[in-house]
């Protein structure tokens, strides 16, 4: 019996690409960092190479090497969202990475092909309007970029006000493609997309307004076979700390996944399941290695059937609002133990 199941949909991830390379009208270079936001990033590079992704960001020196080795002698563009840290040339040079430089001190520490990131707001990487100014007669700008810090919020005024310093920035290097949009920018519209857009959350699934859009499936699917079936007696408790008392006689699975899996701990006490049809919740704290749900009325609850944690029934986002976390959080932090499988190739 497998316990702990992580389907990544390959198929789906191209689907989710050209979708968003068609709302964006311009080249679309996918973010694939921390691992292909849990889902595989060398998987994912190579399916995204062949969908016709040239360009790529991640964010570690080291993700980038390895992105390099996966893809070999092919002709991508690959930037390194760190930039040029500190010892680090030597292994950017090597790997053939493009690093993006993010301040002065990067600037002067390196002399090949970047990005220059020109900080619009978000107060995180980047040079300021002012700084990005003397670096005006630098050769070898690849690509002129910011990043938006609330573009998961359509209505906040802050997009805007990021939009028209990006235009000032982009100016200063007209030779230079620009790149403002990540997934929520991308929704923003095509003001928001300029010669380049990179998405991240919506390629494997998520958001990007903090909810699902209906041109966007998802990669990832989580599911876990049911262990046992009980039935707890109104009155008795479930679990750790006895935090969940059933109030009336309930027919509960217990499920082979726990947050070692990847299911927050927070999950309690909102989260919910996909089984026999319906949202089926969760019962008292989640353990390390199981979870308690409510299979009251259900005819085929019995141990080695698999229920989903989130995947095409249970959207990603509302699993992780249920927790109290982002898709980006719970994505990122899917842990090993679970069986994973690939569909359609890399
Ligand atoms: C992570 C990241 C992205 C991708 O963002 P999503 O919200 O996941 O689409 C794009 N650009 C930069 C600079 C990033 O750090």
């Amino acid at each position: 019996m497998t316990a702990a199941r992580l389907t990544i949909d390959l198929d789906a991830l191209a689907r989710n690409y050209a979708a968003l390379r068609d709302m964006a009208g311009c080249e679309a270079a996918p973010a694939i960092k921390a691992d292909g936001y849990g889902v595989g990033g060398l998987e994912a590079g190579l399916r995204l190479w062949r969908e016709g992704a040239r360009s790529f960001h991640v964010a570690r020196l080291t993700e980038g090497e390895a992105l390099r080795g996966a893809l070999g002698d092919r002709a991508a563009v690959i930037y390194v969202l760190d930039g040029p840290t500190p010892g680090t040339g030597d292994r950017l040079r090597a790997a053939a990475l493009t690093p993006v430089i993010n301040s002065l001190e990067q600037a002067a520490g390196w002399d090949g092909p970047a990005a220059i990131h020109v900080d619009t707001g978000m107060n995180r990487l980047g040079l300021t309007l002012a700084q990005a100014q003397a670096l005006t007669g630098r050769p070898d700008v690849t690509l002129v970029m910011s990043h938006l810090a609330c573009a998961g919020q359509p209505e906040h005024p802050m997009n805007a006000v990021q939009l028209a310093r990006f235009r000032e920035a982009r100016a200063l290097f007209p030779a230079a493609p620009a790149s403002l949009a990540s997934s929520g920018g991308i929704f923003l519209g095509r003001d928001y997309a300029f010669d380049q857009v990179r998405p991240g959350i919506s390629l494997f699934g998520g958001g990007p307004h903090d909810r699902p859009h209906e041109r966007i499936t998802a990669v990832a699917t989580l599911e876990a076979a049911i262990l046992q079936v009980r039935t707890v007696p109104a009155g008795e408790t479930i679990g750790y700390g006895g935090a969940f008392t059933a109030e009336r006689d309930l027919t509960v699975a217990i499920l082979a996944a726990g947050y070692a899996d990847g299911v927050p701990w927070t999950s309690h006490p909102r989260g919910a399941v996909w089984f026999e049809g319906a949202r089926r919740r969760m019962l008292g704290r989640i353990s390390m290695d199981m979870i308690a749900v409510d299979v009251t009325g259900c005819a085929t609850a019995r141990p080695g059937e698999m229920a989903q944690i989130f995947g095409p029934n249970l959207p990603v986002e509302g699993a992780a609002t249920a927790a109290g976390t982002t898709a980006y959080e719970l994505l990122t932090r899917l842990s090993t133990r679970a069986e994973r499988r690939y569909i359609g190739a890399p």
